[in-house]
């Protein structure tokens, strides 16, 4: 074994299937049947092609890259993955997956503890976000079937469009300059309409804003709402507002925490915990909500009595390799405040603060708002004080700091309504409903030793495309 700390996905699947070999052994050997045989030299060209169509990717792995939600796995994860889809385990039976389904059992107790809610929590991985939280709000619509759903403006949009699909009336309730749920409109809106859910985010996919869920959860029980939050993207950040993680000015660590009494929660292991795509969870509080879900399958679960996951989750196969990833992931980077995942997202929230501090000091790009997770955003100064110059102008630095070859910064494009843009920066005139700022996705660690070098290049791209 290497003493490196790195470890090589190479080794660890070269010993993963060398694992599967000695077992399958047992079994006795058999041909493959010729249907599943490729020639060789096809299969050469074949993936000769394919690596190079890979290719077309933007250099996600690297620091220059702060584009969007976007990062390879951990080395563990892929190891993990690899070494379990060997096999193809489904986690929708124990029939299927029974050593993954286990495995899904822990990481969804574990979770559970990291977001505060008790051990009875029901929990599950889902195939993505968009499913966990079709999930939560197609329990919302069972939970209050003649109550609406209100969402802030800044929440995600897949909550107005699944609220679609499941045919439930939605309230937008505006939000702040800086992205948070407006807990002024949010009262008028539940004194006047009847609401039976009010989705909150934490970690909103525009700058990164974590709603004030502690205010926002009094306003919905005193009028008898539920509450599901939305933490796609920052669920991990939960380890940094433990008592045990290190002190944080300014970091809302109470909304963090409030997050723990609401009554179902999303969050994205493929995001901020370090797994490939094809990984999110949702948890109800109240484990009673396992009765929306009751179905009898004539053909899947015959093994055992014991619960199938298929018989809390809406979707039917699911992969059991996600289960075998996370698990083993989190076994070796702990979800805890100062270790493992924790010390992951504490040190993006510190990229974070350090490219905002290096705004500050920039010549030619302005500050937005103060990061409240790993987000930032900035526009750059132009002559002309007005949105359509600031929108044409983030586009020019956009591309010229992307397309540079020798000294690339990879950030992405945020549109940003009229108001909040000149809240934020009253010397801005409103010439257009919105504007094109730009966004920078810190969500890798190594951000932090990277982000003073990279906010002064992005300046010197402005400098040089603006003047
Ligand atoms: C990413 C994200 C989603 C959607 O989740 P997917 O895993 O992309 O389907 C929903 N809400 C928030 C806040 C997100 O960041």
């Amino acid at each position: 074994m290497s003493d490196s700390p790195f470890p090589s996905v190479d080794a660890l699947t070269h010993r993963a299937f060398r694992h599967h070999d000695e077992w399958a052994d047992a079994w006795g050997a058999f041909d493959r049947h010729d249907a599943v045989g490729v020639d060789p030299d096809r299969l050469d060209r074949v993936f000769d092609a394919y690596l190079d169509r890979l290719e077309d990717h933007y250099p996600f792995h690297h620091p220059r890259y702060a584009g969007q939600m976007l990062k390879p796995p951990h080395p563990v994860a892929v190891a993990a993955y690899a070494a379990a889809m060997r096999i193809n385990p489904n986690n929708h039976a124990l029939d299927g997956g029974p050593g993954t389904s286990d495995l899904e059992q822990d990481v969804v107790g574990d979770l559970a503890e990291m977001i505060g809610f008790p051990n009875d929590t029901l929990g599950h991985l889902t195939s993505s976000g968009t499913i966990a939280n079709l999930e939560a709000l197609w329990v919302a619509r069972e939970s209050h079937p003649d109550r609406g759903i209100a969402v802030s403006a800044d929440a995600h949009y897949t909550h107005e469009r699944m609220c679609g699909v499941l045919g439930m009336e939605v309230t937008e309730v505006p939000s702040t300059a800086h992205g948070r749920i407006d807990l002024g409109a949010l009262r008028d809106v539940l004194n006047r309409e009847a609401i039976g859910t009010v989705v909150l985010t934490a970690g909103t996919t525009g700058v990164g804003a974590v709603d004030r869920i502690e205010s926002a959860l009094e306003l919905c029980r005193a009028h008898d709402a539920r509450v599901h939050v939305d933490a796609a993207y920052g669920g991990f950040f939960t380890l940094l507002a433990r008592d045990a993680a290190p002190d944080l000015d300014h970091f809302p660590a109470e909304s963090f925490r409030a997050i723990a009494r609401c009554d179902s929660v999303v969050v994205d292991p493929h995001k901020h915990g370090l797994q490939p795509y094809g990984c999110g969870a949702v948890f109800f509080r109240d484990p009673a909500v396992g009765r929306f879900y009751q179905h009898d399958s004539p053909y899947t679960y015959f093994t055992s009595d014991d619960l199938h996951l298929g018989e809390i989750t809406l979707e039917c196969s699911r992969s059991g390799a996600a289960a075998g990833a996370l698990w083993c992931t989190l076994q070796a980077l702990p979800l805890s405040p100062t270790d493992g995942v924790g010390a992951v997202v504490a040190a993006t929230h510190r990229a974070a603060r350090r490219w905002a501090e290096a705004l500050r000091e920039a010549s030619r790009l302005h500050l937005l708002l103060p990061p409240e997770t790993d987000i930032v955003a900035c526009v750059p100064s132009t002559a002309e004080p007005t949105l359509s110059a600031v929108d044409a102008a983030s586009r020019e630095v956009f591309d010229a700091a992307m397309n540079d070859p020798q000294d690339p910064v990879f950030t992405s494009i945020l549109q940003m309504p009229a108001d909040a843009l000149t809240t934020l920066r009253p010397d801005l005139r409103a010439d257009r409903d919105r504007a094109a700022v730009l966004r920078s996705v810190l969500m890798k660690p190594e951000h932090e030793t990277h982000a003073g070098d990279l906010v002064a290049a992005l300046d010197r791209h402005a400098a040089r495309v603006l003047d």
